[in-house]
């Protein structure tokens, strides 16, 4: 039997395919990336703005006409579109769509596994299955992993920031057990990860809402004595919860990669106060100072979300003077996009026209575009250590330690090492180099 997996969304999809994945082919399915060949299609959901619904509507439309070309195809959704709440509306509207799972659980498509090979299906096979489930996230020590894997460590979201559907479509903040945490990523580097993405909604406040004193800093400690892992990242932080000490972790552990995603999402301090992060622009300017002071060569990322309710253009060029200023090394842009249930939605117009937001949105990317490709030339033959992670055509692609994107041309095989580039031609998203080392 074979399934295909289609993900739209945050990298937290990406980790939750990837579970799920893992937890399909232990038990004995296999993956195709063609979906007419798929005798089991998942879509997994982002309904962070609306252009991501819509795309995942599409697909699910899209899909009807196979469904009924083929009516032992199953179809199973799973992601933010539905939530962890549910979302019976969705079984009504998509009747062609035999399975409904929830952000992060892989426990529908089993069960519904189950019920569909029952003729064929031994005791064996079914203890597998709960084998599967107990096994938070079915990592085994055999298993092959990409060079560099995602790995969530704080669940769900409590912050509510007025825009945002997350906290009500992932549930409440939840810190995973340490314990598994390590155990999982012994599993990965075991595997063949060489580099861990630490994932959550608010990275770095995991731990907080637990008693104790175990938090980020000290997993990033502990972590980082797994002997074959060379590189640790996490994301995304929220400025409130960068504490001296974490920053100081990154400075200090050397597998530790210098590279902060910190969203500000907007320059003026009333937009911020309405969209209810918690901080000001002088604030956040000076939590960039401090990471700059501590962490030299940081390599510093940030949200923005343009035309929320209210932004006039007086507001809007706050968050463009502060690109400016601070020069930050990526900047992932947004347009607002009102989402059901959130509190902006409810109760603050959309009032900046769609234009309007296109216009803003094109102005920090032209910005964006010229302060990154400043930044990048300074790489200019320089020699910096890259990690390959694959050549998805004819150069191998890697990453710096501030995580800018690197390709070279060779025949060697270079999947998972690290190793020192000379740097021969930048431009804003990429560098090209040659290889220093001997392999
Ligand atoms: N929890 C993370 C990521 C949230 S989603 C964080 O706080 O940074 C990723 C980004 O999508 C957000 O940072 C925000 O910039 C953007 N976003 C979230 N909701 C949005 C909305 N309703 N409209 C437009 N952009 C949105």
């Amino acid at each position: 039997m074979r399934y295909h997996i289609w993900t739209e969304g945050c990298q937290m999809n990406v980790a939750d395919s990837s579970r799920l994945s893992r937890a399909l082919d232990s038990i004995g399915l296999s993956v195709t990336s063609d979906v007419n060949q798929a005798d089991l299609i998942i879509l997994n959901t982002c309904v962070v703005r609306q252009s991501a619904e819509d795309r995942a509507l599409g697909r699910l439309n899209s899909l009807k006409p196979l469904k009924l070309a083929k009516p032992n195809l199953m179809i199973g959704l799973m992601g933010c579109l539905i939530g962890v709440h549910g979302n019976p509306a969705l079984e009504k509207r998509f009747p062609w769509v035999d399975i409904f799972a929830a952000p992060s659980d892989p426990e529908p498509f089993l069960r519904a596994l189950e019920d569909r090979l029952q003729h064929d299906s031994s005791e064996a096979w079914r203890k597998q299955v709960d084998e599967v489930l107990d096994d938070e996230f079915g990592l085994r020590l055999e298993e092959a992993h990409a060079v560099s894997e995602n790995l969530p460590i704080v669940l769900g979201c409590s912050h509510a920031c007025a825009y945002c559907v997350i906290p009500g479509k992932r549930g409440k903040e939840q810190s995973r057990n340490p314990k598994k945490i390590l155990q999982e990523a012994k599993s990965l580097v075991a595997g063949g990860a060489r580099e861990l993405v630490l994932l959550g909604q608010i990275v770095d406040r995991f731990g907080l809402e637990l008693e104790g004193s175990y938090h980020l800093p000290q997993l990033l400690a502990d972590l980082s004595e797994i002997p074959d892992l060379r590189r640790l990242r996490f994301l995304t932080s929220h400025p409130n919860w960068m504490s001296d000490e974490l920053i100081d972790a990154v400075a200090v552990l050397p597998k530790v990669m210098p590279h902060i995603e910190v969203p500000i999402q907007a320059g003026d301090d009333e937009i911020l106060r309405m969209m209810r992060r918690g901080y000001t622009n002088s604030q956040y300017r000076d939590l960039v100072a401090r990471i700059r002071e501590r962490i030299p060569g940081v390599s510093i990322g940030t949200d923005i979300i343009v035309g929320f309710p209210g932004e006039s253009e007086v507001a809007f060029m706050k968050t463009y003077d502060t690109l400016a200023e601070l020069k930050l090394d990526v900047a992932h842009l947004a347009r607002y996009s009102p989402r059901p249930g959130t509190y902006s939605a409810r109760f603050l117009a959309d009032d900046v026209p769609a234009e309007e937001k296109m216009r803003r949105f094109r102005a920090l990317e032209d910005l964006q575009k010229e302060v990154v490709g400043n930044l990048n030339a300074a790489y200019l033959d320089q020699s910096v250590p890259v990690l390959f992670e694959g050549k998805p055509k004819n150069r191998w692609r890697g990453r710096t330690p501030t995580n800018r994107l690197v390709f070279v041309e060779t025949d060697q095989d270079l999947w998972g090492q690290e190793l020192d580039v000379r740097i021969r031609w930048t431009g804003p998203w990429s560098l090209l180099g040659e290889i220093q080392d001997q392999v």
